[in-house]
């Protein structure tokens, strides 16, 4: 495989849904699956990290950006963890600690830990920047209650960034316009409707116009929009993408897979 690109796996930000009105956009939780040159990197692992590939000629590594649960999701049942000898590398944001995610992949809640399967699971901090094969990586603090880290994935001069989970305060939206600036493609967030971004403010969450106004501050040259709320359905979906106006922003759909 040559090139990068990304493939979108879960969207829903909070709880995975299902119901014949959410399938164009899909019903699980945030994951997305970046694939660089013949490395594969994992944005969060929710519940769509169910749906992954198994196999891979170089080991593929997990970010995640917080450990809030829509996105630690789909690790437990994610198969690889369970393949005798297959490397799987986890970043946990460094505030977290390595063994944060043992408050919930232990008893009573889980059977066992992370590192506790058959497979060789290697659980790291993620430092502000890493290589992972030709991959470069970048991480910042971003706005979100509890914290959530801001990525920037680079290979061969292109450069993806991953803003999920977002409400940016005045000072914070320049520091992260700064960050993405001139990205190929930035993911961010827009859980919210316009309104609901006026009365659910301090909820960690945005809308898209905020979206729009980052990508015009950064000149960014896509944008596509992620963690959408698990009551949307895909027709309220696309109507809020209509009303976008601009052909380069996009909703995320399940499946999809965009060339960066
Ligand atoms: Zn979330
Ligand atoms: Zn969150």
């Amino acid at each position: 495989m040559s090139g990068f690109q990304l493939t979108v796996l879960g969207t829903r930000g909070s709880i995975p849904v299902t119901g014949r009105d959410k399938i164009r956009f899909g019903g699980a939780t945030s994951c997305y699956m970046v694939q660089a040159g013949e490395q594969t990197v994992f944005l969060d692992g929710g519940s769509g990290l169910v749906d992954a590939p198994l196999d891979f000629d170089v080991p593929p590594a997990i970010l995640l950006s917080h450990l809030h649960l829509d996105h630690v999701l789909g690790l437990g049942m994610y198969r690889r963890l369970s393949q005798k000898d297959c490397r799987t590398d986890l970043y946990v944001p460094a505030g977290a600690g390595e063994n944060a995610l043992d408050s919930l992949y232990a008893p009573p809640f889980w059977p066992l830990k992370l590192t506790g399967y058959a497979g060789d699971v290697r659980i790291h901090t993620m430092p502000a920047s890493l290589r992972i094969g030709d991959v470069r990586v970048d991480a910042i603090p971003g706005d979100h209650p509890g914290g959530c880290l801001v990525m920037k994935l680079s290979f061969e001069g292109k450069t993806l960034v991953y803003a999920t989970d977002q409400e940016p305060s005045e000072t914070s939206f320049g520091t992260l316009a700064s960050f993405a600036k001139d990205a190929d493609l930035l993911m961010f967030d827009g859980q919210f409707t316009e309104e609901e971004a006026e009365v659910r403010k301090g909820f960690g969450h945005s809308s898209p116009s905020k979206g729009i106004e980052l990508m015009d501050a950064c000149g960014a040259k896509q944008l596509l929009l992620i963690h959408h709320d698990p009551a949307r359905t895909d027709a309220a979906l696309e109507e809020m993408e209509r009303r976008t106006g601009r052909s380069n922003v996009r909703f995320a759909r399940a499946g999809e897979t965009i060339r960066i």
